[in-house]
């Protein structure tokens, strides 16, 4: 179908979907509601975290049958997110072990690069099809996907999502993208640059929360082994701004 953009890659199948490209589920599980608080977006103004109603996050750009194939990612997304948005606002609801799907979760910041493509315009240049494979299931290339930024020093939690591409400025490709949230930071890799360690550690098999002598543990589930785990310690709740804002304003 014209404008669905899995065409080719499995069938589609309904009229096209106006959907968040970021899921709205996710959204809801930031708190977001009515407006989410979104930074780094290639249409946004440049260092600027707005509020947006989470009904202008939406395009038309999957067709119904591919939107609901994809939903299973969405909902490891938003159980992602809403559990890390627990356990700094409502610890004691958290379970001291939390796994999700590794790859589900992967694929899912890959999905949302698709609809930042489609509303970014111009300025980002149309995924290639090899994306559209992984998103289908196929497998990433070696030293793509997933990395995860260890700390470095106290984290504070932010349940704003900041999203930031990273373009070829020449072709407008996207090489990579960071998406912050609750003090933690997911790289996307979509290529293998001279120094992956530099984007943190590939695909960790889990996330230790240490706050006082609590723990809790948001671990990933991999088709491979991988023992790595990434410890953040809580500094509890702040109404200071992220570091990771640096010169960031607010809108
Ligand atoms: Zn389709």
């Amino acid at each position: 179908m014209s404008g669905c953009f899995l065409q080719g890659f499995g069938a589609c199948r309904g009229g096209l979907s106006r959907e968040h490209y970021i899921s709205e589920s996710v959204l809801r599980a930031t708190g977001a509601n009515p407006a989410a608080k979104i930074g780094g977006l290639a249409w946004q103004p440049a260092d600027t975290i707005q509020s947006i109603g989470i009904g202008s996050l939406q395009s038309k750009i999957l067709c119904e049958g591919h939107n609901s194939n994809l939903s299973p990612i969405d909902a490891v997304a938003a159980n992602l997110f809403k559990t890390l948005h627990a356990i700094d606002k409502d610890r004691p609801s958290v379970p001291s072990l939390s796994t999700f799907d590794g790859p589900g979760f992967e694929r899912w910041l890959l999905k949302v690069l698709f609809g930042i493509s489609a509303s970014g315009g111009f300025q980002i240049k149309a995924p290639p099809d090899n994306w559209k494979a992984i998103l289908m299931g196929a497998p990433w290339p070696e030293s793509w996907g997933m990395y995860v930024f260890p700390p470095d020093g106290s984290e504070m939690f932010s349940s704003d999502l900041y999203i930031e591409t990273k373009l070829n400025p020449a072709t407008k490709e996207i090489l990579a993208a960071s998406f912050r949230f609750a003090g933690i930071t997911f790289n996307l890799l979509l290529g293998k640059p001279d120094h992956p360690l530099a984007f943190g550690i590939h695909r960790p098999r889990g996330l230790i929360f240490q706050h006082d002598s609590e723990e809790r543990r948001v671990e990933f589930l991999w088709p491979f082994q991988t023992e790595i785990a990434i410890t953040y310690k809580c500094v509890g709740t702040t109404t200071s701004k992220p570091s990771y804002y640096g010169g960031w304003k607010e809108q």
